[in-house]
């Protein structure tokens, strides 16, 4: 070994946990500041969005999170995933709106899940798993541009008589009116929240009268007042991250929730020339010191991050180093005074000067969306509260 310890310059390392290879850190405390954050600047009821295993921060946690920090409801894309909130005790409206053909809605309606409805056959499906003694709560979904589910224009009409009558029946009961923006411009956001006040106007002389509507999620509730309408579905931003390319979590004031660290699993002292991974992309150019991180694409990490990825170690932040595995990659520290157990942030709050979950998907080609959500089974989740 020809590393020189650099004992009195050496910045204190941050160690893992023993007998931890890689795991997520979720704060909690985080998750409620943002939601916090976000209703008084939206002035609006806020719908926080757990989909996903909340965005892979896990749902429950999420939600439970997001409740304390003020959101008034949650909602998930489908069924199952609202039923999993009711199974973790969580006793808050829960709304799902994306259902699969054949959907259980008497489970759901047992359940007391809102149930999004974006057509016809959905209408009367939520009708037939309501009763005057319980009736089933439906919130009407209308496509305004997005071109995925929703009431379609043309239909609004028929749709909303027969909600009306199934109201009057009693077998359901109409408690919101919502639908998406593209996020393609204010322009195109605008023309949709036009179509959206069309179709608010269709239900209202049907003889609806939805307490709720919304059409903002996350990039429309921070970036177009106008289209808060007192309710605003939020998903990515009260996990800390920003919808926009061009605005981090800070300049919006949100504090990720999310850290994703591992363990220095091995180190070793390399001449020049050493080929690092499958394919040797990569190779040192001088003698160099490599750390073996055991976390892979099968934990999330995006292969497509290969060689440009980011982690701090030590206060310093290398790129990945050759191509990332399925269980883990390397990082070439150079000189740095790097040993096994010291903690890699892959990203977390760069507040606190490690990557940001943006670093990595810019060096993926994706959004921090993808990011979040796809970090594996395999990582456990360490909740704690800031
Ligand atoms: C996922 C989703 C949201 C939340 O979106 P964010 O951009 O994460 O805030 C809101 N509404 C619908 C219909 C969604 O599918």
């Amino acid at each position: 070994m020809s590393r020189t310890p650099l004992p009195n310059r050496m910045p204190l390392a941050n160690r893992m946990p023993e007998g931890v290879a890689r795991e997520a850190v979720i704060d909690v405390g985080a998750i409620e500041h943002n939601v916090r954050h976000l209703a008084r600047l939206t002035a609006s009821e806020v719908i926080a969005v757990v989909k996903a295993d909340g965005y892979g921060h896990g749902a429950a946690r999420s939600g439970r999170a997001a409740l304390a920090g003020g959101a008034a409801r949650l909602a998930v894309a489908d069924i199952p995933e609202a039923l999993q909130l009711r199974d973790a005790g969580i006793d808050a409206p829960v709304l799902a709106w994306l259902h699969a053909p054949g959907a259980n809605f008497a489970d759901a309606a047992a359940a007391r899940i809102e149930l999004g409805v974006s057509s016809l056959e959905q209408l009367r499906a939520a009708a037939r798993a309501g009763s005057a003694d319980r009736p089933v709560t439906v919130q009407l979904k209308v496509e305004t541009g997005l071109g995925r589910n929703g009431i379609a224009p043309a239909d609004y009409g028929r749709v909303f008589a027969e909600a009306a009558e199934f109201e009057q029946e009693g077998v359901i009961r109409v408690l919101g009116i919502f639908s998406h923006l593209s996020n393609t411009s204010p322009d195109d956001d605008r023309t949709a929240l036009s179509r959206f006040t069309v179709a608010q106007a269709a239900a209202e002389s049907a003889g609806l009268r939805p307490r709720l509507r919304h059409i903002a999620a996350s990039h429309a509730a921070i970036g177009l007042p106008e289209a808060r309408l007192g309710c605003v579905r939020l998903g990515v931003a009260i996990y800390g991250l920003s919808p926009f390319d061009d605005r981090s979590s800070a300049d919006l004031g949100l504090r990720p929730a999310m850290t994703l660290r591992a363990a220095v699993a091995a180190v070793r002292r390399v001449p020049a020339g050493q080929g690092v991974s499958y394919g040797y992309v990569h190779r040192t150019e001088r003698e160099s010191t490599l750390a073996l991180l055991s976390i892979g694409y099968a934990d999330g990490v995006p292969r497509a991050a290969s060689g440009a990825g980011p982690v701090a170690i030590n206060g310093h932040t290398f790129p990945v180093a050759g191509r990332i595995a399925m269980d883990q990659f390397v990082v070439d520290v150079g000189d740095e005074p790097v040993t096994v157990g010291d903690e890699a942030v892959l990203f977390g709050d760069p507040t606190a000067g490690v990557p940001a979950a943006t670093d990595w998907a810019d060096a993926a080609g994706t959004i921090n969306y993808e990011i979040v959500t796809r970090i594996g089974p395999r990582v456990p989740r360490r909740e704690v509260r800031s």
